[in-house]
């Protein structure tokens, strides 16, 4: 998902690489769930997030649009699944911050925070959530990873690796179908600001969900393969 940063004011101005340290350190998120209220409207999906969602939860896109754990936000002219949000509940929380911006019991939070204040599908966690406060900085074919500042409440300054931070078993391959899938998006939606006939639109966007997140991902082969096999039937 593309947002505005204003990378002199809201970072550190520096970019980083996976195997760079920056100061990510949280002491654990104890008692925090911050990233977690409110900005879960905004968290879009990926085909990888999919994949991963409906393994961990056994649930089909389907199944997971019907019970409001997905629902379709429509981003810079593309129809692309987000997490469900809960209106108001009562889970989850912050304590630094219910005294000046209003109690956890007012604020929205994402379906998936649990009773307990933790994320329910931690190892399963989007990309979004996975990065945070990280973010991606798109420029000259390729990204860095910038520190968004002042945007994680329990930040103690200490130095993570981004590689560790990130968590994921097949980095250098996910940050290679990253950049190729951040292609994909740019095309796609390039090719739907040139279609004035918004039949044709609303085809193309219901073919791009229905071949990346509405059809399942077979478990037992590797993602980026059937990635590649879908984005091939795009060409
Ligand atoms: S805001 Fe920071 S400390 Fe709180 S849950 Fe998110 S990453 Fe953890
Ligand atoms: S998926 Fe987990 S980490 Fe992400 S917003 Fe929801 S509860 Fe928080």
């Amino acid at each position: 998902m593309k947002r505005e940063i204003d990378f002199k004011t809201m970072t550190d101005g520096k970019r980083y690489r996976s195997d760079d340290m920056a100061k990510l350190g949280c002491g654990g998120c104890k008692g925090c769930s911050e990233c977690c209220l409110d900005q879960a409207v905004m968290i879009v999906l990926t085909p990888y997030d999919m994949a991963q969602l409906t393994k961990k939860t056994g649930k089909s896109f389907d199944t997971l649009y019907s019970e409001g754990r997905i629902r379709l936000n429509t981003v810079d002219g593309l129809i692309l699944p987000g997490l469900g949000i809960k209106n108001g509940s009562t889970q989850g929380g912050n304590v630094l911050r219910e005294s000046s911006v209003g109690t956890a019991s007012s604020r929205d939070t994402c379906v998936f925070l649990g009773e307990d204040g933790r994320c329910s599908i931690h190892d399963a966690r989007p990309d979004i959530c996975r990065l945070f406060p990280l973010a991606r900085l798109y420029e000259d074919e390729g990204f860095s990873y910038i520190l968004q500042t002042g945007e994680c409440p329990m930040a103690d300054g200490v130095k993570v690796r981004i590689s560790k931070w990130l968590d994921l078993p097949e980095l250098k391959s996910y940050e290679k179908w990253m950049l190729e899938y951040h292609g994909l998006l740019t095309n796609v939606r390039a090719a739907l600001f040139e279609y004035d006939d918004e039949s044709m639109k609303q085809k193309i966007n219901i073919g791009f969900l229905n071949l990346f997140f509405r059809t399942p991902y077979d478990e037992a082969r590797p993602f980026f393969e059937q990635y590649k096999e879908r984005a091939e039937r795009m060409i």
